[in-house]
C-alpha cells in the first residue's frame, strides 16, 4: 500500500498553495524571455536515447548513470529528457529552422528526469527553464544570452550570486590540452576514481567535473584550458568580457568550470549561489558550435543556457523577496435559503464570466459556516443573500477589510459591485489612487 500513498523518490507533489507563485515564476521567465526576442518551443518528454548519447555525450554523468531509458513496447530505446538542449537542437534541425531568420531563439520550460541522489536541491523530476540561440558565431551573442540569465536574477533581486565564467576553447586547442591533462593525471592515476579512469582515456576534461572530493583535490592543480586557447578562442573569451563589462555585469573568471555536457565549444558559464547548499549552481550554460552539425545538420554555431527552476525558486524564497499569494476570493455570496440560492449562483456565474474570482455555497451550508469558509479563503468582499434582499432587488456589499457596507442593486450587480470596489480603492489611496482601476485592483 505504501507505494501508491507516496510519490516516487525524487519527484514532488505541487499544492495548490504553490502553483500560484510557481505561475508567477514561470510567467516572468518567459517576459523576460520575450524582451530579449527568445520564443517559446515545446517539444516531447521522451526522445530516442541516441539523442541524447549523442548531443549530451556518452563520456557525461547524465548518459553514464542518470538516464531513464527504457524499451517502448515496439522495441525502440526511449529516454525521458534529462535536459533541454537535445530535444530544442532536434526540433531545430527537424523543422528546418536553419532556413528562418538567424540567430534563431528558442526559450522552454520543461519537466526534465536524472536518476541522481535526491537531496536539497537535487530532485529526480526538476523543471528546467532554458534558452537556445542558433546561428550567430559572435561573442555579442554569448553576451546577450549570459546577460538574459543575468536578468532572471535581477528581476527576482537575489543577492550573492556569482557568475563564472570560462571558456574551454575549441577542438583545436582542446587537443593540446587534452595531451596536457593526460599527461596531469596520469601522474596522479592512483588517486582517481573507477569512473574518472574511463575518463582519461575518452575525456579527461570530465574528470574536471567530477563530484568525488578525491578527484575534486587532483583536479585542483591541473593545467588550465585558459592556458591553451588559440588566438581566435582567446579573442573571442576577450570580447564576451568586454560586452559583460559594458552592460555592467560581474563575472569571476573561473578556469576549472567545464560543464558536464560533451557539447561545449568556448564560452561556458554557471552562476553559483552560496546560500543555498551544496546545490549552489542554479543556472549552467555555454556555447555548443559543434552540436548541431553533430547531430546531423549543418554547420550552426549556437549557445544557451538551462536554469534549474526549483533551486531558482529556493533563492527567491531565502531573500524573502515577496513573491504574490495565491489570488484571494474578490467575493463571496453567501445564499440564506434554497430560493437565495438559485440567485446567488446566476450572480456568481455572471461575474465569473467577467473574470472576478466569486464564490457561492455549493454544500447547503448554514449561514455561520458560510462566513467561516469566507474567512478561509479571505474573501475581501462578501454579501448575504436572502428574502428581505430578494423582495428589495438589492443586497449590502461588505468590505470585510473596512467594515464598510454599501448596497448594491441585484439587478445590475456586476457593474455597481465593480464601481463600488474601484471608489473604496481609490478612497483608500488617497491621491495616489488617480487612475485607479477595476483590473489594476484585481490584478488582471
Ligand atoms: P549539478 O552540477 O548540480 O549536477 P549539472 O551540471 O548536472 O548540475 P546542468 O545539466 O547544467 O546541471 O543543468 C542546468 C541546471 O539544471 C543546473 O544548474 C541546475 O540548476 C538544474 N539541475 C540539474 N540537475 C538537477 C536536479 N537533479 N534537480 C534539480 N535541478 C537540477
Ligand atoms: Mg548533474
Amino acid at each position: 500500500m505504501a507505494l501508491i500513498t507516496k510519490a516516487v523518490k525524487g519527484t514532488q507533489d505541487m499544492l495548490p498553495e504553490e502553483t500560484g507563485r510557481q505561475r508567477y515564476i514561470e510567467n516572468s521567465l518567459f517576459e523576460i524571455a520575450q524582451a530579449y526576442g527568445f520564443k517559446e518551443i515545446r517539444t516531447p518528454v521522451f526522445e530516442h536515447t541516441e539523442l541524447f548519447q549523442r548531443g549530451v555525450g556518452e563520456t557525461t554523468d547524465v548518459v553514464q548513470k542518470e538516464m531513464y531509458t527504457f524499451d517502448d513496447k515496439g522495441g525502440r530505446s526511449i529516454t525521458l529528457r534529462p535536459e533541454g538542449t537535445a530535444g530544442a537542437v532536434r526540433a531545430f534541425l527537424e523543422h528546418g529552422m536553419f532556413n528562418d531568420a538567424l540567430p534563431k531563439k528558442l526559450c522552454y520550460i520543461l519537466n526534465c528526469y536524472r536518476y541522481e541522489k535526491p537531496q536539497a536541491g537535487r530532485w529526480r523530476e526538476f523543471q528546467q527553464f532554458g534558452v537556445e540561440m542558433f546561428g550567430s558565431a559572435s561573442p555579442a551573442a554569448d553576451a546577450e544570452v549570459i546577460s538574459l540569465a543575468n536578468s532572471v536574477f535581477e528581476y527576482f533581486c537575489i543577492k550573492g550570486l556569482e557568475l563564472h565564467l570560462n571558456s574551454i576553447g575549441c577542438p583545436e586547442c582542446r587537443k593540446k590540452y587534452h595531451a596536457a591533462l593526460k599527461e596531469y593525471f596520469e601522474g596522479r592515476k592512483s588517486e582517481l576514481c573507477g569512473t574518472c579512469l574511463e575518463r582519461l582515456d575518452k575525456n579527461p576534461m570530465r574528470i574536471l567535473d567530477c563530484k568525488s572530493p578525491e578527484c575534486k583535490s587532483v583536479a585542483e592543480q591541473s593545467p588550465v584550458i585558459i592556458d591553451y586557447l588559440c588566438d581566435e578562442c582567446r579573442e573571442h573569451f576577450d570580447k564576451v568580457c568586454k560586452y559583460l563589462d559594458s552592460m555592467g555585469i560581474e563575472y569571476t573568471v573561473d578556469p576549472r568550470i567545464v560543464r558536464g555536457l560533451d557539447y561545449y565549444t568556448r564560452t561556458v558559464f554557471e552562476f553559483v549561489s552560496t546560500s543555498i547548499g551544496a546545490q549552489g549552481t542554479v543556472c549552467g550554460g555555454g556555447r555548443y558550435d559543434g552540436l548541431v552539425s553533430e547531430l546531423g545538420g549543418p554547420d550552426t554555431p549556437a549557445l544557451g543556457f538551462g536554469m534549474g527552476i526549483g533551486r531558482l525558486k529556493m533563492l527567491i524564497e531565502n531573500q524573502e523577496s515577496a513573491l504574490p499569494d495565491d489570488t484571494p476570493c474578490d467575493i463571496y455570496i453567501a445564499p440564506m435559503d434554497e430560493e437565495a440560492s438559485l440567485v446567488t449562483m446566476a450572480l456568481a456565474s455572471d461575474l465569473r464570466s467577467g473574470f472576478i474570482y466569486a464564490e457561492t455555497d455549493v454544500s447547503g451550508r448554514s449561514l455561520k459556516a458560510q462566513m467561516k469558509y469566507a474567512g478561509k479563503i479571505g474573501a475581501r468582499y462578501t454579501a448575504v443573500i436572502g428574502s428581505d434582499e430578494l423582495k428589495e432587488n438589492a443586497v449590502k456589499v461588505k468590505n470585510m477589510q473596512t467594515g464598510e457596507s454599501e448596497t448594491v442593486s441585484l439587478d445590475n450587480f456586476e457593474e455597481d459591485f465593480m464601481r463600488l470596489v474601484v471608489q473604496q480603492s481609490a478612497a483608500e489611496l488617497g491621491e495616489a489612487g488617480d487612475g485607479v482601476s477595476f483590473d489594476n485592483i484585481f490584478g488582471f
